[in-house]
């Protein structure tokens, strides 16, 4: 059997989970989510780093922050996890589904002006597969209708974009806040896990509060006030230290961990390009102003038959490709909240997009094998 994705243990997190049993403190805000926490803003030149329990949390606090009412829109992809959405829904807000590329899953960056209204309040662009949506595009029209860009990098870890005057930005550090995920599926996990980043700086504090049930906390641990209490609204979004602690052994293996990755996607993409000529099947597009992070590789088939035969051959030799995203507009609990617009790409991708098993120790022989199965189909 070879599974689509097996979470890759790098061999420290349980050494580094003991040493935070050992401390004795084990909830959060500790050694290992200041580690953490630095590790990015330096590495990255984030703004303020949040460790939360997952992206669901940090995609919700960036809900708060960005005032959400009911009544405001907040424009995303129909083609996207659900918790894109449900972190605005939460909080009352409309949400306006824009189509997909046709050369990418990603939001059609030149379909949302037409979809801003006096309402508009947040643009969640979404890195899909980690591949850069157009954020020079996307920042501009913010500028000029005043809205706030919350980019869901779930994915996106390590992958950067290249604005057109030649500046290089990784992603999650360009929308004023951004959301990471830390989910066993993605490239570095913690289980469970994600990551909110405030690059505008004006949210910090508000963030740390709500971060922390709406109370100033975290000021008081750092000596800024005398005592703490409830000051706004707010959850318990910061993991434990037993979480924070796998993350660190991930992270200080990040490099190794990309490079491995990369090279297994290079390797479906050279083994697969003459077999998808042949049979209409498109392989994953990368614009050039984006990076590969190698977080996923799939194919897009011509129809859902072809998907569901390549999915049941190779289902034959045991191996697991999955389909992904069910398109929002269309989901039981939004269509009816929809305007009724078709977003056909959307759809074609919910139809048509097949993954393909992708992890660290996923083995060049096997490698070698899904391709062999999948060039005789
Ligand atoms: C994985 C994922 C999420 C959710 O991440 P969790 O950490 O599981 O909450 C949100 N958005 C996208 C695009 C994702 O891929």
């Amino acid at each position: 059997m070879i599974p689509f994705n097996k979470p890759y243990l790098t061999g420290k997190e349980t050494e580094y989970i003991e040493d935070a049993v050992l401390t004795g403190k084990l909830s959060g805000n500790g050694k290992y989510t200041k580690l953490c926490q630095h590790y990015f803003e330096e590495k990255y030149n984030f703004g303020k780093c949040l460790l939360t329990t997952s992206c669901t949390d940090a995609l919700e606090m960036a809900a708060i922050l960005a005032n959400i009412q009911p009544g405001d829109e907040v424009i995303m992809p129909s083609y996207t996890f659900v918790s894109t959405s449900n972190a605005f829904v939460l909080r009352g807000a409309k949400i306006v589904f824009a189509d997909s590329r046709k050369d990418h899953p990603g939001i059609d960056e030149a379909s949302i002006e037409s979809l801003i209204t006096e309402k508009t309040k947040v643009i969640v662009p979404v890195h899909y597969a980690g591949v850069a949506c157009n954020m020079e595009k996307i920042m501009n029209l913010a500028t000029k209708y005043n809205l706030l860009v919350i980019e869901d990098a779930a994915q996106a870890i390590d992958s950067y974009y290249t604005f057109s005057d030649g500046s290089k930005k990784v992603l999650g550090s360009i929308g004023h806040l951004s959301a990471f995920s830390f989910h066993e599926t993605k490239n570095i996990i913690s289980g469970e896990g994600g990551m909110l980043v405030v690059n505008d700086l004006k949210f910090s504090n508000r963030a740390e509060i709500i971060w922390e049930k709406g109370t100033n906390r975290s000021a008081f641990f750092k000596g800024e006030v005398d005592k703490y209490g409830w000051v706004d609204i707010g959850s318990s979004f910061l993991p434990s230290e037993i979480i924070a602690a796998f993350l660190w052994a991930q992270l200080e293996n990040l490099e190794k961990i990309q490079t491995k990755r990369i090279g297994i996607w290079n390797n479906y993409y050279f083994g697969l390009e003459k077999w998808a000529k042949k049979n209409d099947v498109i392989l994953p597009y990368r614009p050039d102003y984006s990076t590969n992070n190698a977080h996923m590789f799939y194919l897009v088939c011509k129809s859902i038959e072809q998907r569901t035969i390549l999915i049941k051959k190779l289902k034959e030799h045991g191996i697991s490709a999955v389909f992904h995203y069910l398109s929002l507009h269309e989901s039981p609990f939004y269509h009816s909240k929809h305007d009724g617009r078709a977003l056909p790409k959307s759809n074609h991708y919910s139809n048509c997009l097949v993954r393909l098993p992708l992890f660290y120790e996923l083995k060049e022989e096997d490698i070698k094998k899904i391709i062999d199965i999948i060039t005789t189909i």
